[in-house]
């Protein structure tokens, strides 16, 4: 037994490999691995080598691991009782603990990694989630921890289909306060608790599934609940219609409804927990970054729905004036009661905050210094309206 514990240790120190670092390759390389993902292009995280939690008896009804403690009440990770709690049992967020000890980096080891915003590629690419670490591994290191709900709400979509979609397994639930919708969302579960259907309602801490990496997680090693808080923008119709227009022959049909990755538009979820309010607030606290006048005679849905960001027309109207975050979220609306004599306008930017748009593309300028709508944002408007700007 000694033997067999130096022998291979001395070998590594040859190779300059740290024995940690050869477990974890060893943990890697010992996963089972599919064929393919299908990759539905939702992807705000590229599809690499996947992942498959082995179908596990230990799901939902026995995870009560040796080392997981008992939660009651006044344990639940939150500032506040009515504010969102942490999605996991992990408190380090709300104890002031360094980012280590609660983000999953990606394989770049760069913490930063695991944040919202353009965290990635050297800030070229959009991380639309955080993504929160396991703290409760078994034996065969299959993460243990489980998900629960941010903040009551309706159950909006449940996807176990893993294949087919960048978040592997996902459960988006819908929350609701006055004149104001929106999400949050849970990615890369093992599995969905069994019991949970779409359209029912939960409360806050109710149980949603078990952490895991199906989707794009590049393995075992890297599970982590990716979630996000934000709003989805068109309608299904809407969508489907863009989503459509994208699709090369032959069509691989939208799984995902309005809770596709490509219809929605999140926020950062720390700034969220840090924020201490409701998210109508912490929306309207948002910094403007352009305002755009836009012509056309429709009111989408998500105006409606969210009149606690502006108002809808009581009379003839011709276009919207909407004021929009750097990433592309929708702060404020109101009607345009005069002609509009171009389709779409600037009518103000702040440079300071686009700048924060690493490759985001919302609002970009070409290099005569001109704007011009960004694919994310030309895809958000289409969404909005079901027409092309
Ligand atoms: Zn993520």
């Amino acid at each position: 037994m000694y033997k067999k514990l130096v022998v291979p240790s001395m070998l590594l120190a040859a190779f300059g490999i740290a024995p940690k670092q050869f477990l974890l390759a060893v943990a890697k390389k010992c996963m089972p691995s599919t064929s393919t993902v299908i990759s539905n292009k939702a992807g705000s995280e590229s599809a690499k080598r996947p992942c498959v939690v082995q179908k596990n008896e230990k799901t939902v009804g026995s995870l009560k691991s040796k080392s997981e403690p008992t939660k009651n009440g006044s344990d639940i990770p939150q500032f506040a009782p009515g504010l969102p709690r942490w999605p996991t049992d992990n408190r380090a967020f709300f104890d002031d603990k360094p980012l280590a000890d609660y983000i999953q980096p990606t394989q770049s080891g760069r913490l930063a990694s695991g944040l919202w915003g353009c965290t990635r590629n050297q800030g070229k690419k959009f991380h639309a989630g955080v993504d929160i670490k396991s703290l409760y591994r078994d034996r065969r290191y299959v993460p243990q921890d489980r998900i629960f709900a941010a903040l009551p709400g309706k159950v909006a979509y449940i996807n176990t289909n893993p294949k087919n979609s960048v978040y592997g397994n996902y459960v988006v639930l819908e929350h609701f306060e006055p004149n104001l919708r929106f999400y949050t969302l849970y990615a890369h579960l093992a599995s969905v608790e069994p019991t949970l259907k779409v359209g029912q309602s939960v409360a806050q801490s109710a149980l949603l599934g078990v952490m895991g990496c199906t989707g794009n997680v590049p393995g075992l090693y890297y599970a982590h609940v990716h979630f996000e808080v934000g709003f989805s923008v068109g309608t299904e119709q809407t969508f489907t219609r863009w989503y459509n227009m994208q699709q090369e022959k032959p069509k691989d049909p939208n799984a995902h409804g309005q809770w596709h990755a490509f219809n929605l538009v999140s926020l950062d979820p720390l700034e969220f927990f840090r924020a201490k309010s409701n998210f109508t607030h912490f929306l309207k606290a948002q910094p403007i970054a352009f305002t755009l006048f836009v012509a056309t005679n429709k009111i989408p849905d998500f105006m409606a729905q969210n009149t606690a960001l502006g108002m809808l027309p009581s009379e003839k109207f011709y276009g919207w004036r909407i004021d929009f975050t750097w990433f592309g979220a929708v702060v404020h609306f109101e009607p345009l009661l005069q002609p509009q004599k171009e389709k779409w306008q600037v009518v103000s930017f702040d440079k300071r905050e686009l700048e924060k748009n690493g490759n985001r593309h919302t609002l970009e300028f070409d290099k005569n210094n001109r704007p011009f709508l960004g694919e994310t944002l030309e895809r958000y408007l289409f969404e909005l309206f079901g027409e092309a700007f």
